[in-house]
């Protein structure tokens, strides 16, 4: 097999493209697709402070490793969740990368910026704790990155994570998350806007470049993690891939192209602020889900272990 750049020894074949690569055009590959994300969206500048989430795991490290090799000002941010020998593994992973590489990263605590870690929900919080926990750290990381003076928040999403997300919203008809899907969602007030340049990357292809770059991520998955739906949608995308060539890439492109417009006037909710922290909210009540789980937890005894 012969890499179609340089008609050297390829090691890499991605079906998609109908292209294979040796190792040094498939880097090449990946710094193109994600140069182009970032231009055709318009998603910063070099001369922009990029406040990238790191948390441990191929997506957030290949997407931190990537930006600092292309030349971009980048600042890690990591949020030690608390949720045991992962939490502490994955800190241990990103200061070490952090150490050999000289790509700063900042580590935060759970518990210090908020009072407590994930792994002291109990019921009933216990039983959506993931959609509590990411509700924590994206509140967070907006205060964070705001104090680090972050232009822009970066995240490592990949194309498999926003085909399964479009799906899932377009099966249940959840036409207020529809207009969302896009890889630059703009801050509202002082916040930074949120993008995903690892939007035109496979799982697949991002796994091959951390280990093709000797890049360390955490391994196992989090003991909290319950099976999502978001599983099996990216089960089957992947069962299509394999039948239609490239059919991720279309779906979510097209998508943005031909179908988000249809929902951009859908969500005209007025952008009120916390009366408690000043951060965005929809709530009736005037009061961020935060700042009101903070309430609820404080006016009950409720601590003891998970
Ligand atoms: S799986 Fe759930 S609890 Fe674990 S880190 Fe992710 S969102 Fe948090
Ligand atoms: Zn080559
Ligand atoms: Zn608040």
């Amino acid at each position: 097999m012969k890499c179609t750049v340089c008609k050297k020894e390829a090691t890499i074949r991605l079906h998609r493209h109908k292209a294979k690569f040796c190792n040094e055009h498939f880097i090449e590959y990946v710094y193109r697709q994600v140069e182009r994300a970032i231009k055709s969206f318009k998603m910063f500048r070099k001369d922009e402070n990029l406040i990238v989430a790191v948390s441990g795991g191929k997506d957030s490290m290949a997407c931190i490793e990537v930006l600092n090799e292309m030349g971009y000002r980048v600042t890690g941010v990591h949020i030690n969740l608390g949720i045991h020998e992962f939490s502490e593994k994955s800190e241990e992973i990103v200061r070490k990368f952090s150490r050999e590489t000289g790509i700063p990263i900042k580590v935060y605590y759970l518990k210090e910026l908020f009072g407590k870690e994930i792994i002291e929900f109990k019921r009933p919080y216990a039983e959506k704790i993931c959609s509590i926990c990411g509700k924590l750290k994206r509140y967070y990381l907006n205060i964070i990155a705001s104090e680090l003076g972050g232009d822009a928040i970066v995240t490592g999403h990949n194309l498999d994570d926003a085909c399964s997300i479009l799906l899932g919203n377009l099966l249940f008809a959840q036409v207020q998350y529809l207009s969302k899907q896009y890889p630059v969602v703009e801050g509202e007030g002082e916040l930074p806007r949120k993008v995903k340049p690892l939007i035109r990357l496979t799982d697949d292809e991002l796994k091959q470049y951390v280990e093709l770059r000797k890049i360390p991520f955490v391994q196992e998955k989090c003991p909290l993690s319950k099976g999502a739906n978001t599983i099996y949608y990216k089960e089957v995308l992947n069962y299509l891939e394999t039948k239609i060539r490239s059919v991720k890439a279309e779906f979510y492109f097209n998508y943005l192209k031909k179908l988000r417009p249809y929902f951009l006037n859908e969500e005209e909710t007025e952008v009120k602020y916390c009366r408690v922290c000043g951060y965005k909210t929809s709530s009736r009540s005037g009061i961020c889900y935060v700042c009101s789980i903070k309430n609820e937890l404080e006016g009950s005894d409720d601590k003891g272990p998970y």
